[in-house]
């Protein structure tokens, strides 16, 4: 195999990744402003997008909030954990508020969470390999 071979061959594998990515992207960025961080938690936060937080948090807020519950950072901005603490009580998801979030590994910054989800429905772990990682930036 020659490298035009080798590289048309890496790039037909990496389309439907690339397009899942796209897809993701155009959908959830105008519903919930979303960065792309490639490890949804919507579904903990009563979907609001906790990368929103200035400081990135994901597991609650800094306690910087002013008495009104305005960010420290931005005083025009209500914090985003206020926020979703508010809408998670409203909707009851307490209980999915609780939980515990892992870390964020930033190297799937800009990948689908969606392959992720998909993965982990047929039985793979949702880790990605370089090429899908590669495929999302
Ligand atoms: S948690 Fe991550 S993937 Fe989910 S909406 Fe926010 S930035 Fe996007």
């Amino acid at each position: 195999m020659n490298i035009t071979q080798a590289t048309t061959r890496r790039a037909a594998q990496r389309a439907p990744m690339q397009a899942l990515t796209l897809v993701e992207r155009l959908v959830k960025r105008p519903l919930f402003g979303c960065q792309m961080c490639g490890h949804c938690i919507l579904q903990d936060t009563a979907f609001i997008c906790p990368m929103s937080c200035p400081k990135g948090l994901r597991d609650g807020p800094c306690g910087g909030t002013d008495v009104y519950g305005m960010c420290e950072t931005d005083a025009a901005m209500p914090c985003v954990w206020l926020r979703i603490y508010e809408r998670a009580e409203r909707m009851g998801r307490m209980d999915r508020l609780m939980k515990l979030q892992d870390d964020l590994d930033w190297r799937g910054e800009g990948s689908s969470s969606w392959l992720k989800l998909i993965k982990r429905a047929v039985g793979r772990d949702g880790r990605l390999s370089e090429t899908e990682r590669a495929a999302g930036s």
